[in-house]
């Protein structure tokens, strides 16, 4: 980031002294002539001076906490004429809301070729890397190569085809203030006079400060209070199922890399959950970071925005619906005395939606339940919306804790439809088997564990022998990496079933389930 234009500004040892008076200066982020504009311009000058030598007299203790951090990691001086950083390595990716049980870790791809590329005052970065998953991944056990870039107010990613595309305003916020999660980066925003660096205090031998910048950016800058070294950057940041999170690096093994020291390894976390750790093997300071500038398909873009949620009705069977037009079906059941969903994904727009729908397909009956099939971030991100429409959510047992939390989690920077109208969690857990009927329609719910999820629920209707399911079979998709290990599990069941309804494709024979499966086991 730049320095102010707004007067000459020297560094000295740390120390931000205004040395012009032309315009107006900033001290940490308080411009004496802020606000007070009407004031003459004599007297605003006397009073300027006078708090100008006042503060570079005595050093408040932010002020003096940034200048040994500067010092400690090369001088502020260098920092504040950083052009680029480099940082090449390898690192280990977690599967954040896509494990096997909430909140696990186990789960993991493997990075390498990874390249993380910064402009520092341009506010432009790019990382490129190889990942390798190390379980049973849906696209299969193949490495993927993904280039993820920021420019200014441009995200965008780069395909294995070269294809640049442009992403929305959520994922370019996020990298532009991934930014500051680097030492360097992070010491120069708070170092920049036009900065605010505030509510200092000490926790476990770090000393922690709230910087935000005056073009909108705030972190929270914690220094190792022995080594003097920044040790963590933190930035708060909207998850659609967790709402408010902490998306926090720690700075750890630094090193002496030409007069700098530079942390080799970095550790980011949400919230508590470790989802990405790099080591870098080489990190280095202006060296040539190539072109960073936005791909021209990108930039010359617009932004993307969500599509309104497109909901359409398809038949399955006299009282069964999917409810599609989307990525993420939803399937509708109709009882006597009631309606029935079969899972609330994605998001508050898309489950507002299919329950809107519902309503409207039986505008008489009362939609009492949901059912989710899994925990998964996609699979669960409505679970909210629908607690707020007064639903019940009936879900896997291993999957209650979770819910009971997210439903309780503050979502204070993006506004949800349940924080906006608050309800009381309803929950039903079923263990191996749960059966809801009115004589006529009868739906079994089943604990059905594969290496997908092993908290997940499907549905069987005896009468339609039909098997309701989400992502251990995809009939429409090319590769069926579950579909082995689902098929062992619908037999324990002893189920007679004519079609498979999955929430991501079409309606399906039971016999395409059988000649995939063989398939499938056949390459393994
Ligand atoms: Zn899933």
């Amino acid at each position: 980031m730049p320095l102010s234009s707004a007067s000459t500004i020297i560094v000295l040892a740390g120390r931000v002294c205004p040395t012009s008076w032309a315009d107006p200066p900033y001290i940490n982020g308080y411009n004496p002539l802020g606000g007070r504009r009407h004031v003459k311009r004599q007297t605003a000058l006397s009073l300027m001076i006078g708090i100008v030598f006042a503060a570079c007299a005595q050093p408040t203790t932010e002020e003096q906490l940034i200048r040994d951090a500067a010092s400690a990691l090369g001088g502020a001086e260098r920092l504040t004429a950083v052009k680029t950083i480099v940082i090449e390595g390898k690192g280990t990716q977690y599967n954040l809301g896509q494990d096997v049980v909430p909140g696990a870790w186990g789960q993991t791809f493997t990075i390498t070729q990874y390249r993380r590329s910064i402009d520092v005052p341009a506010g432009r970065a790019r990382t490129e890397l190889t990942r390798t998953p190390n379980f049973a991944y849906y696209l299969g056990p193949a490495e993927q190569r993904q280039i993820q870039g920021i420019d200014g107010a441009v995200g965008y990613n780069v395909a294995a085809s070269g294809t640049a595309t442009r992403v929305g305003e959520a994922a370019a916020g996020d990298r532009r203030a991934e930014l500051v999660r680097h030492p360097i980066v992070a010491m120069r925003a708070a170092l920049d006079p036009t900065s605010r660096v505030t509510n200092l205090r000490t926790e476990d031998g770090q000393s922690i400060v709230d910087v935000s910048t005056t073009d909108g950016r705030a972190f929270t800058l914690a220094i190792d209070a022995a080594t003097k070294r920044p040790s963590q950057v933190t930035t708060m940041s909207d998850n659609v199922v967790l709402g408010d999170i902490r998306i926090s690096t720690t700075f750890g093994d630094y090193q002496d890399v030409g007069g700098w020291q530079l942390p080799m390894r970095f550790t980011t976390k949400t919230d508590n959950f470790t989802s990405v750790e790099v080591h870098a093997a080489t990190h280095v300071v202006d060296a040539n970071a190539g072109d960073l500038a936005a791909p021209a398909a990108a930039a010359s873009a617009a932004v993307p925005v969500a599509p309104a949620p497109n909901v359409t009705v398809a038949d399955v069977s006299p009282g069964i619906w999917q409810l599609a037009g989307g990525s993420h079906r939803s399937v509708l059941v109709e009882f006597a005395d009631r309606l029935v969903l079969f899972e609330a994904p994605q998001n508050d727009a898309r489950t507002l939606a299919v329950i809107a729908k519902a309503r409207e397909l039986r505008p008489g009956k009362p939609l009492t339940h949901v059912v989710n099939s899994h925990h998964h971030f996609d699979h669960s991100g409505g679970i909210r919306a629908a607690v707020s429409e007064g639903l019940t959510i009936v879900t896997h047992m291993g999957n209650t804790t979770f819910f009971e939390e997210i439903v309780k989690r503050p979502h204070t920077l993006v506004p949800d439809a349940l924080s906006k109208n608050p309800k009381p969690l309803k929950m039903e857990a079923v263990g191996d088997e749960k059966v809801i009927t009115d004589g006529a329609m009868t739906m079994h719910l089943y604990d059905v564990p594969g290496e997908h999820s092993s908290t997940m629920l499907m549905a069987y209707f005896p009468r339609e022998r039909l098997l309701l399911e989400a992502d251990m079979y995809e009939p429409d998709e090319d590769l069926h990496v579950f579909a082995p290990r689902f098929l062992e599990e619908v037999k324990k069941r002893r189920v007679r079933v004519d079609r498979i309804v999955s929430l991501h494709s079409n309606v399906a024979p039971y016999d395409r389930l059988l000649k995939d499966a063989a398939s499938m086991k056949q390459r393994r």
